[in-house]
């Protein structure tokens, strides 16, 4: 029989807790590359606006918190001890609900940073700073737009009685759309130049309508309307928090190493 010494039993190293606030293709591609580190235990949370995700490495919840206490009352539950803000540049209620929580609750919080689109040379690019001045400018660029500005969006084109939509939706909706004649078609980025070209050929688009996200993901279609010499109307970004963000995966590393020995 071993003799007790009253040492602590042997222990494997520490695993930290690591949330990602995601739905994003970059939370996913973060996600993927600290669940390989056997020292982080990498949780993503996603809204759930999505029917079937795509997969996400480590483990996800989904659903709301029930707004920054929520938020602040599930992270000290999961002893979080690292929180990242990979959610979309437009997603801006999450992002302060996350600052607020994590403010609450005492724990490190970083934001990613996706980079912005620039306009180059052929570029027809009009801003607007709401989803409504957008719909209000559209029938001046075309008639026949692609409509990329995601499904929660569409009520805001819905008067628009002399329109065409083609609307690109990640989900195929299970009623009929808010709009007066549209055309739905599916699809999750990343996307592909040529196919976004040939999209807007084939269905005699005049006008793209897109929310200025940025990142590479889904900028095809501006190649695609520069292509077909096509106006662009664009929903300009939320102001951002103007914070100290990380630009890439490195960064983020380098920032959980620096906070957690990892
Ligand atoms: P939002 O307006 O900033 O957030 C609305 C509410 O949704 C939040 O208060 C929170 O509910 C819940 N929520 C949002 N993101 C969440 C997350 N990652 N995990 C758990 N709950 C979340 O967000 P949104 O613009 O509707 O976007 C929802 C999600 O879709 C985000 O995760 C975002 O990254 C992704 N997404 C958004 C866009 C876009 O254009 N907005 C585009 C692509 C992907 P509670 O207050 O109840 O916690």
């Amino acid at each position: 029989m071993p003799a007790c010494n009253g040492a602590a039993p042997p222990s494997g190293p520490v695993r930290h807790t690591v949330v990602i606030l995601g739905g994003t293709g970059e939370g996913a591609a973060l996600a993927a590359r600290l669940a390989d580190n056997p020292r982080l235990d990498v949780v993503t949370s996603l809204a759930g606006r999505t029917e079937a995700p795509a997969p996400v490495a480590g483990r996800v919840r989904i659903g709301g918190f029930g707004g920054p206490e929520g938020l602040a009352d599930w992270l000290r539950t999961e002893k979080a001890a690292a929180v990242i803000d990979a959610t979309h540049p437009f997603a801006r209620t999450i992002s302060e609900n996350a600052a607020a929580a994590c403010d609450a609750a005492g724990i490190p919080r970083l934001v990613t940073d996706r980079p912005a689109w620039e306009a180059g040379p052929g570029d027809d690019w009009h801003f607007f700073s709401t989803l409504t001045e957008a719909a209000e400018a559209l029938p001046r660029f075309g008639r026949r737009a692609f409509l990329t500005t995601g499904r929660q969006s569409l009520p805001a084109f819905a008067h628009l009685a002399e329109m065409w939509f083609l609307v690109r939706l990640v989900d195929r909706p299970a009623g009929p759309l808010p709009l007066p004649v549209c055309q739905v078609v599916v699809g999750r980025g990343p996307f592909d130049v040529e196919a976004e070209r040939a999209l807007m050929a084939d269905h005699g688009i005049d006008v793209l309508v897109t929310k200025a996200s940025g990142g590479a993901a889904t900028s095809a279609k501006l190649a695609a309307a520069r292509a077909l010499s096509l106006p662009v109307v664009m929903i300009a970004r939320p102001e951002a928090s103007g914070e100290a963000a990380a630009h890439t995966a490195d960064d983020v590393e380098s920032w959980l190493n620096r906070i957690l020995g990892t």
